[in-house]
């Protein structure tokens, strides 16, 4: 740990000396001031100790700390280490006050679980303390979808996964959005192969078995980025036209409505995202699919009301459907 406490008052290990009666914050217990040519400083505990601050800490997380509250010092805002929060009986990594604004900064090094991730911002979110996640360098800079899923934040109106690079000092953005994805003959022969290994599995209905037809193209017309569905966006997008083909020519929804019913799809769930307010993401998604149906003329909008003016159309065969997307990317 930083953080122990002399007399009452907290000293960051940076400015501690040797022999003096430095005790652990959590516990009570007399710490040792470690202070090497090559470490930075840190306390630990004397021997085995049951605290609850003694295990696993690892020492980049210890150093990547202490770098992150001198970067946050010297960007000018007040910073301390090891912060106790009372009303969640846990510590934060970095404690920040911007402006009148509460910031947490969380240094995270170790896997966590999707839940525990949740508990802790929500836990922050519900004080009124924002916070934010910095990930350490077990996380590769390439992160797998559900990395992603967990530590996507929003950063000046941003999707951004944070990296903090204990070697070069200094905090990395990876920024992500959410795009059309160009089609290509390739992707359609993939959603195929897709489809065809979803119908071996029990329980998903038979919207699938049409695909011995040519799909409609907006089924094959993908997003960028971040997959937001628990199915590939294929099965998803085939869901999505067959509730369409349900739904009377010229019906009209407000805006509100029409995003509703395109989040209520049958056997869709959508991902949780811990670190990003519930339905920005989802809604972002659904802004692109929306508009890739304005233009190929499924849909027309007029001021905040969205009216289906088509269905989208089965090609006869698979062989006429390649015809058509042939022509679309040409
Ligand atoms: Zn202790």
């Amino acid at each position: 740990m930083l953080v122990a406490k002399l007399n009452d008052q907290f000293i960051n290990a940076a400015d501690a000396c040797q022999g003096k009666n430095y005790c652990c914050p959590e516990c009570g217990a007399y710490l040792i001031l470690k202070h090497g040519q090559r470490k930075i400083a840190h306390f630990a505990h004397q021997g085995n100790s049951g605290c609850a601050l003694r295990e696993g800490e690892s020492y980049e997380h210890l150093l990547g700390k202490q770098q992150i509250f001198e970067w946050a010092r010297k960007k000018g805002w007040q910073a301390e280490l090891e912060v106790y929060i009372p009303q969640l009986e846990q510590r934060a990594d970095v404690f920040l006050r911007i402006g009148g604004q509460r910031v947490v900064i969380e240094f995270q090094c170790s896997p966590l679980s999707l839940t525990a991730l949740q508990k802790r911002t929500l836990g922050y979110q519900s004080i009124g303390i924002k916070c934010y996640w910095f990930l350490g360098s077990p996380y590769k800079q390439k992160l797998n979808q559900r990395q992603t899923q967990k530590f996507i934040q929003l950063v000046n109106q941003q999707y951004t996964i944070m990296f903090w690079d204990t070697k070069a000092k200094i905090l990395r953005l990876v920024k992500l959005a959410i795009k059309e994805k160009p089609l290509s003959l390739k992707e359609v022969t993939h959603d195929y192969r897709i489809l065809r290994r979803l119908s071996l599995l029990q329980g998903i209905n038979s919207c699938i078995k049409e695909f011995t037809r040519g799909l409609p193209v907006i089924c094959h017309q993908k997003t960028l980025g971040i997959q937001v569905t628990n199915h590939p966006e294929i099965y998803w997008r085939c869901l999505v036209v067959k509730k369409l083909s349900n739904i009377p020519l010229f019906a009209s929804f407000s805006l509100d409505s029409w995003y509703r019913l395109l989040k209520k799809v049958d056997l869709t769930e959508w991902l949780k995202f811990p670190c990003l307010s519930s339905s920005k993401i989802v809604n972002d998604y659904l802004e692109v699919f929306t508009k890739q149906l304005l233009k190929s003329g499924n849909i027309i909008i007029d001021g905040q009301t969205v009216i289906l003016i088509s269905h989208p159309s089965y090609h006869r065969s698979i062989m006429k459907q390649y015809q058509e997307i042939q022509r679309l990317i040409q």
